[in-house]
């Protein structure tokens, strides 16, 4: 773009300053979606590799603006892990995930979990494991009906304190599973110090592993010292049945992705568990 004169700059300069302008905008309103009730959460089922059977849902969270319509979490959670406002939205998400899991044990359904992304901004908040409690106390579920899902680069500032932290969650039960596997760094540092039982590998290695022999190779060696550590390993992102074949032949543990389901509405995702039995 240098080559090409004076103009280019200036336009760059000018959609810069847009977006900062834009992403003010939707920092203000942010704060206040939760009061305008903007936010919702929709559910994406995992299912056994084997059986087919739903084993939990995770949480998805999204917005729709007033002022802005419907925004990405790609676009807003990064906004707001800028500010506190993520402990706020991330507080909420918390007990409206624990609200649908109470809903599902409700229903005869109680050994379905549900995961919860979070975010590092929340878990080095000194209230991350009260208001964990609090929300499955409130909700009336059983903590292993909940589990956390984190990020391998959540925890590099503040890897002893998070661990502990996961140790007393783990102790009462909660579940924790280490998100976007094969992303972040020290992959391997983590697995052996964090109290975590799942792994999801991340869909960017799942994408390749129908084209690339190599890939299917790795990620069947990833499964196996996995299984060697007593993780389970969950696949992100499956979208076709001929990954689902080879993912199947890894062993695999749980399938998550557009093959099976997109994110669900509420309703929706408990029409979606009541189709699989009556089939
Ligand atoms: P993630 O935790 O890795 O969630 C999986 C993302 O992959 C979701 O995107 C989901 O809709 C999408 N996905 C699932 N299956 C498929 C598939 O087969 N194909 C494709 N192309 N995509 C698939 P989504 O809902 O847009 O969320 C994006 C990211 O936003 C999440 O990635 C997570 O990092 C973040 N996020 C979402 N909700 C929350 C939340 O409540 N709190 C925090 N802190 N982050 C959240
Ligand atoms: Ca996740
Ligand atoms: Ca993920
Ligand atoms: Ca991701």
């Amino acid at each position: 773009a240098k080559g090409s004169g004076k103009n280019t700059w200036r336009f760059h300069e000018a959609s810069l300053q847009v977006t900062a302008y834009e992403n003010m905008m939707l920092k203000r309103d942010l704060r206040e979606a939760i009061e305008r009730g903007e936010l919702s959460l929709q559910y994406q089922p995992l299912v056994d590799a084997q059986s087919g059977c739903v084993v939990s849902f995770e949480a998805l969270l999204r917005w729709t603006s007033s002022e802005h319509g419907s925004v990405p979490p790609s676009r807003f959670i990064p906004l707001a892990e800028e500010s506190d406002t993520i402990r706020k939205i991330g507080k909420w998400v918390i007990e409206e995930a624990c609200r649908f899991a109470r809903k599902l044990s409700a229903m005869g359904k109680g050994e379905i979990r549900v995961s919860v992304n979070v975010s590092p901004r929340q878990l080095v908040a000194g209230d991350f494991v009260a208001i964990v409690c609090k929300a499955i106390d409130r909700a009336g579920i059983k903590p292993n009906q909940l589990e956390i899902e984190i990020t391998e680069n959540a925890l590099i500032d503040s890897l002893e304190d998070s661990n502990d932290k996961f140790r007393e969650l783990r102790a009462i039960g909660v579940g924790l599973s280490l998100d976007d596997f094969g992303t972040g760094y020290s992959s391997l540092t983590y697995l052996r110090s964090l109290p975590v039982e799942t792994l999801k590998i991340d869909k960017s290695f799942i994408d390749l592993i129908v084209s690339d022999e190599a890939q299917l190779q790795f990620i069947s060696s990833i499964v196996d010292m996995a299984h060697v550590l007593r993780l389970a390993v969950v696949a992100e992102g499956v979208e076709t049945k001929e990954q689902l074949e080879k993912l199947v032949k890894c062993q695999c543990d749980f399938i998550q992705g557009y093959l099976f389901s997109h994110p669900l509405p509420e309703k929706e995702a408990i029409l979606y568990l009541d189709r699989l039995i009556a089939e």
